[in-house]
């Protein structure tokens, strides 16, 4: 049987051509498919849509044709499994899955068919995975030599940095720890400096050599405006530049995933909501219909999208900010699959800097895990905030280097910025001077009344008009001064105390603003007062 098996061995590139009729390998994928092939361990880090599963079918594929047996898929996404086990069949790979939709009679086949050494390719959830009736089948298997490699697909749930913590990933340290001559491959495409060291040390990856492949996708036009009124701009957009074609709008609530898709309707366009409060029959009924009909909006929470290979996704839109870079790219990444044009537009405003702020804020989690998570605002802040190419700094927040991209807002119209420095100081001392006179903070309208010199209800009652800021302002206007206010926040140089009604607060970072150290530049759609008068003339 030794003689058979190494007849029937394949190479690599046969195995690509003939099972799955490509004529080359994409990118890395010629190194990491050998590489595992050879029993080596490797971490992979490719996007979205760049191949990933063949880099272990293939070596799956090959080992069990030269005796190695079973190679068992970690994945967390039901639909996914599905999927690739179709695909294997149809390919003519003996694959299949364990999960919860099957009955008993059909789990045991498979596990008769498994231990049998039948199956090329088994896909299990990672909790089905670590229970002793598998880890048990797997003994069985591994004493035989009939194991043969893992691959755990999503490897960023293992990790509580990553945006999709799964804790089941944490128990998959048992598959290193009782088989470790056996390879693994962990994959995921998307993992920054931090997450991608959290899955080595949480999955032992310490020796496995790591493919990190060019996250740009370059056919994707990022673009962030200012948020103003969110519904008309997304109608605008989708009108002006996606007339017809399918696309993902993500909102932060379900309350605003309802609204919004009955505004989209009303406006006549073809939008279907989703998310997690939705019955599964309709959140399934919804999912189909923008697979299959054309041009659906779907208008979402993040419980949207992962898992789901819709080709032709002409525009991803973000309403709300997300969390972190992360989670934008991930779901930014889910347009123009096919590799053409596809536009990443997000609206992005005060408040959301606030809400965020705030969830971190209030959140049961620890001091180290909310300072972590606001670092990583931060770095998303700076992206929206941002007059530079968009791409640099999302290639760069992943550890790559690129010049500008020429495909991005910022690329194709160099925004102007002006030197909001003035405005930043005379906001800073109005919040300094406030609080010193009351023994309180107030929140930004408040604030930027007194600039601006309103002598509101609010402002007498406490006379502020008194203050020596009162009205120094008069030239900004409101818009002009949230912009400001926003930057200040989004830099650390103002907080926002949620604990205390949205009051401002200075911060460490205020003082070099104040002192006139950091200069404030804003980007022009904040329009400089001069222009806004010459406008109000005309
Ligand atoms: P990922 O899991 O990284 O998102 P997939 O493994 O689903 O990506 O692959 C994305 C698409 O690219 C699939 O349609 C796949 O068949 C195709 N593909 C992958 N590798 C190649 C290749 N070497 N040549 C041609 N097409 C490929
Ligand atoms: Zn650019």
């Amino acid at each position: 049987s030794a003689l058979l098996s190494e007849s029937l061995a394949a190479s690599p590139e046969q195995i690509l051509h003939d099972v799955f009729g490509y004529a080359r390998f994409r990118g890395p994928q010629e190194g990491i498919v050998h590489h595992v092939t050879a029993g080596g361990d490797a971490l992979v880090l490719m996007p979205t849509g760049g191949g990933k599963s063949l880099c272990y079918q293939i070596p799956a594929i090959a080992r069990h044709r030269s005796g190695k047996g079973v190679t068992v898929v970690v994945s967390p996404l039901i639909a996914l499994m599905h999927d690739q086990v179709g695909a294997l069949h149809e390919a003519g790979v003996s694959a299949a899955f364990l999960n919860s939709t099957l009955d008993w009679e059909e789990t045991q086949d498979v596990e008769r068919r498994m231990l049998r050494g039948e199956i090329t390719l088994l896909y299990a959830a990672p909790e089905r995975v670590t229970t002793p009736r598998f880890l048990s089948q797997l003994d069985s298997l591994h004493e035989r030599g009939k194991l043969s490699l893992f691959a755990i697909d999503e490897a960023h749930c293992v990790s509580q940095w990553g945006h999709d913590f799964r804790p089941e990933y944490r128990a998959l340290t048992v598959l290193h720890e009782r088989y470790a001559g056996v390879p693994r491959i962990a994959l995921t495409a998307t993992a920054d400096a931090l997450t991608r060291a959290d899955i080595v040390e949480r999955l032992q990856l310490e020796e496995a050599r790591q493919f990190v492949s060019s996250f740009d996708r370059p056919n994707i036009r990022y673009t962030i405006v200012e948020k103003k009124d969110a519904t008309t701009q997304l109608l605008r957009f989708i009108e002006r530049e996606h007339e017809g074609d399918a696309g993902v709008v993500y909102c932060q609530s379900r309350k605003r995933v309802e609204d919004l898709a009955q505004s989209l309707c009303d406006a006549g366009l073809n939008a279907l909501p989703y998310h997690a409060g939705l019955d599964a029959a309709v959140r399934q009924k919804n999912q189909d219909r923008f697979l299959r009909e054309e041009g659906i909006v779907m208008v979402a929470t993040i419980a949207f999208g992962m898992g789901i290979d819709k080709p032709d996704v002409r525009f991803v839109a973000h309403v709300d900010m997300p969390k972190n870079i992360e989670g934008y790219y991930q779901e930014t990444g889910r347009g123009g699959r096919d590799g053409e044009p596809a536009d990443a537009w997000m609206a992005y405003g005060l408040q959301d800097v606030v809400n965020q702020r705030r969830m971190i804020d209030e959140s049961p989690a620890g001091e180290e895990f909310k300072q972590v998570m606001r670092g990583k605002l931060d770095a998303l802040l700076s992206l929206a905030e941002a007059s530079d190419c968009r791409r640099v700094r999302l290639l760069g927040y992943f550890g790559e280097k690129s010049t500008p991209c020429g495909n991005c807002d910022n690329c194709i119209s160099p925004p102007q910025v002006w030197d909001g420095t003035d405005a930043a100081r005379k906001l800073l001392s109005t919040i300094y001077r406030v609080q010193q006179q009351s023994g309180i903070s107030f929140g930004a309208g408040h604030v930027m009344d007194i600039l601006r010199g309103k002598a509101t209800e609010k402002v007498k009652q406490y006379g502020h008009e008194r203050i020596s800021t009162f009205g120094i302002g008069s030239e900004f206007s409101e818009p002009q001064l949230r912009g400001v206010l926003r930057q200040l926040i989004a830099t650390g140089a103002l907080a926002v105390d949620a604990q205390a009604f949205n009051t401002l607060q200075l911060t460490e970072g205020s003082r070099s603003v104040l002192r006139g150290e950091t200069q404030v530049m804003l980007r022009e759609s904040v329009s400089q007062p001069a222009e806004r008068k010459k406008r109000e003339k005309t």
